[in-house]
């Protein structure tokens, strides 16, 4: 038996440019609620193209309650609602899986390619990983190779999938939106469901194609949080250095520890 693992965001969803966009119970909310769940239904229908029998989806943005569930085919499990572990956006996922996809994902914290940019929160200026800007897809692609599955494909902003491509040659990916400030310039929304569903028939029906995100031996993750009290507070995590009043530095080989410290520092 086949399965996939789909984590799903909105702030890469197709034609997104507002946080009121993103916020459940706002008036904005429900289109992009709703394009986004077009989205994975089109990934979970490209892994099914691909002769997946199984897709198992995390709902992966604030409330995680965003997703339509009777808008997705069957076959498909949705995971709602925040466990709590290390995980986090990648909940659920371990070894019986064949390969990752990420939907409506966006660049990280500091970059200018998503009027939405961040990195697992809005508290946090930048987050680097042994020097380089990270993004959440950064974070989990790691997560992905940490239990040792590849990311078939990825659909966001064009910035992240620029860095994806340099990352992961063979990953497919999908810009839905090319971010301009505080605007963005998007694909038609049902276009952007076509082009995902295809790119990950492809990438999951070719999955030799695809290689795993390279994952360092040493991690070095330096925060920079907008509010100096929050990071004050988080100095007090067991291993945290503070290097700045407004940067903290936590040094591990064990990537598991270091996401056990972003669940309770980020
Ligand atoms: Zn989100």
């Amino acid at each position: 038996m086949k399965k996939l693992y789909i984590s799903a965001d909105i702030e890469g969803t197709c034609g997104i440019a507002h946080w009121n966009e993103t916020e459940k119970g706002h008036a904005d909310w429900a289109y992009f609620a709703a394009q986004m769940t077009r989205e994975v239904a089109a990934a979970c229908e490209g892994a099914f193209d691909a002769g997946f029998d199984r897709v198992v989806v995390k709902d992966a943005h604030d409330s995680a309650r965003n997703l339509n569930p009777m808008d997705l085919p069957r076959g498909v499990e949705l995971i709602r609602g925040w466990a709590g572990e290390p995980f986090c956006m990648m909940a659920g996922l371990d070894k019986s899986f064949d390969g990752v996809v990420f939907t409506g994902y966006h660049d990280a914290a500091g970059r200018d390619s998503n009027p939405l940019s961040h990195t697992m929160t809005t508290s946090a200026f930048s987050v680097t990983v042994n020097g380089e800007v990270a993004s959440e897809l950064m974070i989990n692609s790691m997560i992905a190779a940490y239990v040792g599955l590849p990311v078939y494909a990825v659909s966001g902003d064009l910035g992240l999938c620029e860095w994806m491509r340099s990352k992961c040659p063979g990953t497919r990916t999908v810009a839905v939106n090319r971010g301009m400030g505080a605007a963005v310039q998007s694909m038609h929304p049902q276009e952007a469901a076509s082009a995902i569903r295809e790119a990950v028939r492809l990438g999951a029906s070719q999955p030799g194609q695809t290689s795993l995100y390279p994952l360092p031996d040493r991690f070095d993750v330096r925060i920079c949080y907008r509010e100096h009290a929050k990071a004050k507070r988080n100095s007090y995590y067991p291993g945290m250095r503070m290097t700045e009043p407004r940067t903290l530095a936590f040094e591990h080989t064990d990537f598991y520890e270091v996401l056990r410290m972003m669940q309770f520092c980020l």
